[in-house]
């Protein structure tokens, strides 16, 4: 048996032929660079996003910098964070020059809780990230009030997330901005690195066509030192393909997830927790357990493959020495990190594979003392 924990090859064989065309078509325009497929593909995923603005740019750690940037956060400024989640959000924080305050996670949607933020706020507090962790929302009506109160931007890190719905509205449309990555592995992933910034602030989304372009709108016309963080048109046509199957992937996702809360033991394992306002697009489906690492190696020996995301909390990787926090100083992130696992996920898994990891799991608590 060999089930893989995510199959990057299975929904490009599906859409072999669209892809074809895609690439025909970008081939074709001699046009490679900010042409009409990243035009629609921007048209496409705001809407899908419902939103007025999206600006495709080169991945997701530049899409949560360049908002950063376009906002004038920077040196001496502090950016709240999760103190779980993937280290690309608070390397954004980092590049921009300002310093990421980590916030620990609600225990049970290991997304960020609301509840902890107030006291993390300063007065050199000027933003949020919230990450849909997982492809889960996080609790942005609670998040946004305490923003609007302190006067502090609100910016989603929407990159497990693409298509979630909290409260009924897309996730890409709750904060003041949004970043999206289409890294192959996401939901809706390219076929090399992309991202996006999705908002309804008009002015932010200028700023960032401006900032992402090396600082220019009109060309060698130069108003700021910009970056070069472009979405490509072969990425965006590829993108293109692939978004109008992009619910029917995350409605397949959401059936495995069922599957598996309903058949996996939920005294043997902590299942995930959905609250009754988060439609989550199911990134990943990661369940918890004090022996995780047997669990991993019993899974792997039935040639089942599963990751941990993640297993170094972003405060005790050596990139953030600086900070100085020690083991111990986010306990609830430390938690996690040390007991979660990810089963294979993905739409193109199916039913029956699903169930063999389900029973394979089942094995590991009756064979184990
Ligand atoms: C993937 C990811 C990113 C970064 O996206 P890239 O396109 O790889 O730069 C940022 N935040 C989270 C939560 C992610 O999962």
């Amino acid at each position: 048996m060999n089930i893989p924990f995510l199959d990057l090859k299975a929904p490009h064989e599906e859409l072999r032929t669209g892809l074809r065309d895609a690439f025909d078509r970008v081939l074709d325009s001699g046009w490679y660079i900010h042409g009409e497929e990243v035009k629609q593909f921007e048209l496409e995923f705001a809407e899908y996003c419902q939103v007025e603005h999206c600006v495709g740019v080169g991945n997701g750690l530049e899409a949560l910098h360049l908002i950063l940037r376009a906002y004038g956060i920077g040196d001496g400024d502090e950016v709240i964070v999760p103190s779980n989640t993937y280290i690309a959000t608070w390397l954004a924080v980092s590049y921009a020059g300002a310093t990421p305050v980590p916030v620990e996670p609600d225990e049970r949607t290991y997304n960020i809780d609301p509840l902890r933020l107030e006291s993390a706020i300063t007065p050199q507090t000027k933003a949020i990230i919230a990450v849909h962790l997982y492809g889960q929302p996080a609790d942005m009506d609670a998040i946004n009030a305490i923003a609007r109160k302190n006067d502090i931007k609100v910016i989603e890190d929407a990159a497990q997330a693409h298509g979630a719905y909290y409260k009924g509205r897309r996730v890409g449309s709750l904060g003041d901005a949004a970043g999206f990555s289409f890294y192959p592995g996401k939901n809706l992933g390219a076929i090399g690195d992309g991202g996006a910034v999705t908002t309804n602030d008009a002015a932010l989304a200028q700023r960032i066509r401006v900032l992402g372009n090396y600082g220019s709108l009109v060309k060698y016309h130069n108003e700021v030192k910009g970056y070069n963080s472009r979405l490509d048109e072969l990425q965006a046509a590829v993108l293109r393909a692939k978004l109008p199957k992009l619910n029917e992937w995350n409605a397949r996702r959401q059936a495995i997830a069922a599957q598996y809360l309903n058949q996996l033991d939920a005294n043997a394992l902590v299942l995930p927790h959905v609250p009754d306002w988060a439609n989550p697009v199911w990134h990943l489906f990661v369940v918890r357990s004090q022996r995780r690492d047997a669990l991993q190696k019993q899974l792997g020996n039935a040639g089942i493959g599963s990751m941990i995301h993640y297993p170094i909390p972003p405060h005790l990787q050596l990139a953030y020495g600086e900070l100085g926090y020690a083991a111990g100083a986010f306990p609830i992130a430390e938690a996690i990190h040390r007991e979660v696992l990810s089963l294979p996920m993905g739409p193109h898994l199916g039913a029956a594979n699903a169930m063999l990891v389900i029973a394979a799991c089942a094995k590991d608590i009756t064979t184990s003392p």
